[in-house]
């Protein structure tokens, strides 16, 4: 006889109802579900959440907290090492099946191997599904039987190889037993002393509505035009901004290609350009293809040569790249639109990165740190190894010669000035000739703008031909050390 026993639902970065694999399976055995949620601790526990993803987090869970209740469910909130947790809610509930979505940082896949031995020993039945990516890491394989270590080739895989999975519908009603919770406010998520979130709040919806309505308003209309505005951040929905969505699991990458191809299929959206959109969500497969199979990604060269890198130490240097007071006007403008939205256009990260690593030669690790800290949509995967592709340490990375000229890509991809204007106000008088280099202008051309270099806005902290060649240099005496070692 089947069992009546209530399942476990373990709600990790999959903070959705529809396309929920794991979900959709417990509410289809028609038997009473546990949602629960734990805030981790413990060696498995996976990296703690910088201030701004704890931000999204609080209201994330707030929002799949109210979903399950109009379902006649609940979140269960607890605090804790995973296994205890679990076998903790077992015990008071009659559990006897736990259910998850896979995730694949090292530390969690252990965690997550150990506790279903643990359970299974204990009669439980335990499942997990892959509920974050079209592709999971060991799926792919190169013709040798590798894994893709180079973009090109994973995405024409990817192309080749994958097809969509039904859609899997939010349940209509989900029973469940009463179980103690903790009260999210007490998790201290949001934060308080000083507040700085009001910037997040005027930006974001966080929960599976929100993402829903960012895919819905980006396939009715900006997709089109995605092909050749997406390294335009001074349009506004040049890109579609599902990243926080899709890095705590509100919307699933399966229900972005589903929903694209079929629009393209139909011929209601430019063919290329939903190709090309799709492409940029296989970079965030391929970089959990990189987590997977590198797991100290965050922290160790990808390409151990840089490890020999003569990095620079300077306090003063990183600090006026996160305030954003560098004295280029794109970079602080990147770093600004962080500090107040938690978000930056993909393109200014790629020119902030490149002038933190080239530029000042500080190492990666230093603004990975930066960006885990104060970005919404801060990855485990998406973010170590964008940095290291920017400074050419990552897989199938830009390669070191290519040092960002600030000034240019200022004025090539904020060509209207307007991205400058909005995040750096004090320049925003200033002539589009000289918005991305006021440094060049003469005085009275800056008088009149109402700029006082180095009072009202800062000169730049490096000369950009002396940053680009001294990282030059510095690529150059890795190479020679590679070659005579
Ligand atoms: P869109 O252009 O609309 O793309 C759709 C989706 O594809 C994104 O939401 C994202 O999930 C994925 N995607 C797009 N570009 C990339 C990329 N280069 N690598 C991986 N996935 C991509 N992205 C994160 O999601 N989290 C991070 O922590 C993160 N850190 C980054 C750090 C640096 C230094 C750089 C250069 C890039 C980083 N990115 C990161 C990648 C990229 O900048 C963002 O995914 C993108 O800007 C999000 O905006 P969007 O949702 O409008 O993207």
């Amino acid at each position: 006889m089947a069992s009546a026993a209530p399942i476990i639902l373990w709600f990790r970065e999959d903070l959705r109802l529809a396309d929920n694999p794991a979900l959709s399976w417990a509410a289809g055995t028609g038997r009473l579900v546990i949602c629960l949620y734990i805030r981790e601790t413990g060696s498995g526990a996976p990296r703690a959440h910088g201030g701004a993803s704890n931000w999204w987090l609080d209201k994330s869970l707030k929002a799949l907290g109210d979903s399950l209740e109009a379902l006649g469910g609940r979140l269960v909130l607890r605090t804790g090492e995973a296994g205890e947790v679990i076998r903790g809610i077992a015990r008071e509930s009659g559990a006897d099946a736990v259910v998850w979505n896979r995730r694949y940082g090292q530390p969690e896949r252990d965690a997550d191997a150990a506790l279903k031995d643990r359970l299974k020993a204990l009669g439980l039945d335990c499942r997990s599904f892959n509920g974050r990516l079209l592709v999971e890491p060991w799926e792919l394989k190169t013709g040798a039987g590798g894994w893709y270590r180079v973009f090109t080739p994973f995405w024409k895989a990817l192309q080749a190889n994958y097809s969509c999975p039904a859609y899997l519908p939010p349940p209509k009603r989900l029973e469940t037993v009463k179980v103690q919770s903790e009260e999210l406010g007490g998790w201290g998520l949001h934060p308080t002393r000083p507040d700085w979130s009001s910037g997040l709040a005027e930006s974001w919806t966080p929960g599976e509505a929100g993402a829903a309505a960012r895919l819905d308003a980006f396939l009715d209309g900006p997709v089109d035009g995605y092909s050749s505005n997406r390294n335009r951040p001074d349009l506004a929905d040049s890109t579609s901004a599902l990243s926080p969505h899709l890095r705590f699991g509100e919307i699933s990458p399966v229900t972005i290609w589903r929903r694209t191809t079929a629009l393209a299929e139909a011929g209601r959206i430019n063919e290329a350009s939903a190709r090309v959109f799709l492409s940029e969500i296989a970079w965030r497969e391929f970089s959990y293809t990189l987590l997977y199979f590198n797991p100290d990604l965050a922290t160790e060269n990808y390409n151990p040569s840089f490890d020999a890198m003569p990095w620079q130490k300077n306090a003063d240097a990183l600090r006026a790249w996160q305030r954003g007071m560098t004295g280029y006007p794109i970079v602080d403008a990147g770093m600004r639109q962080l500090w107040h939205t938690g978000w930056m256009h993909n393109r200014v990260r790629m020119i902030v990165a490149s002038f933190l690593t080239k530029h000042l030669l500080l190492p990666w690790q230093a603004g990975e740190a930066w960006f885990w800290d104060t970005l919404v949509d801060a990855d485990p995967a998406s973010n170590p190894a964008s940095w290291q592709w920017t400074a050419g340490s990552g897989a199938d990375a830009a390669p070191y010669f290519r040092v960002f000229n600030p000034i240019t890509q200022g004025q090539k991809f904020d060509e209207t000035g307007e991205y400058v204007r909005r995040w750096c106000p004090e320049l925003a008088k200033v002539p589009l000739k000289f918005l991305h280099a006021p440094f060049e202008a003469d005085g009275a051309t800056l008088a009149r703008a109402g700029v006082d270099l180095g009072v009202t806005y800062p000169k730049p902290i490096i000369d950009h031909s002396t940053g680009r060649e001294r990282a030059l240099g510095a690529y150059q005496s890795l190479k020679e050390k590679q070659a005579s070692s």
